[in-house]
């Protein structure tokens, strides 16, 4: 155990692929915690996920909205959640920590970021690590084992399909 995973790019299959990997790992008997950055509202996903023992998700009570549109108390306030869920997600002693959308809330710096960076780097000899999200800082690639950038070649977005339950959310 301990490796470090990255699904990134502008395609779409960055959560579902993390969520592929929690799925596999449980049923080989390890323990995941899948911790959701920056998302608060309701996913289709968490009703699954919450049938499955041996996964415990984490993620922020309320949906903030998007970073342009975050006053700067709903930045503290999220910044804090997700250092207080960081912590949790190391120190439960886990297999595998899925930090989902962590690149994105990284980048914003909606978190310790010097913390984050340490607990990746010493937390990654002990659990399998994955983190998800768009456009990851160089550093994350350059420390990553195994890096997957999905690509965008089409999406229905582009001809105003809205986003549908059960596929994208
Ligand atoms: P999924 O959760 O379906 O695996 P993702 O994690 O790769 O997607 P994110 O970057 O987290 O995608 O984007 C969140 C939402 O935006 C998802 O609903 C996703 O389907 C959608 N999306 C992904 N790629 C694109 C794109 N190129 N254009 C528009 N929307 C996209
Ligand atoms: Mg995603």
């Amino acid at each position: 155990m301990g490796l470090l995973h990255i699904y990134c790019g502008d395609g779409k299959g960055k959560t579902t692929a993390s969520l592929g990997l929690a799925i596999r790992a449980v049923g080989a008997g390890l323990s995941v915690c899948f911790l959701q950055f920056m998302k608060g509202g309701d996913t289709a996903e968490l009703n699954t996920l919450k049938h499955i023992p041996g996964i415990k998700v984490m993620r922020c009570d309320r949906q903030y909205p998007f970073f342009s549109k975050m006053t700067e108390t709903e930045k503290a306030e999220i910044t804090a959640c997700h250092d207080r869920l960081l912590e949790e997600a190391f120190s439960g002693g886990f297999d595998m920590i899925v930090l989902d959308e962590f690149n994105c809330a990284y980048r914003f710096g909606l978190m310790n970021c010097r913390r984050a960076r340490d607990l990746i780097v010493n937390g990654r000899e002990s659990a399998e690590l994955i983190l998800t999200g768009r456009d990851p800082d160089d550093e994350f690639i350059r420390l990553a084992d195994y890096v997957s950038e999905i690509k965008c070649v089409k999406h229905p977005f582009e001809k105003g399909v809205p986003s549908r339950k059960g596929i994208e959310y």
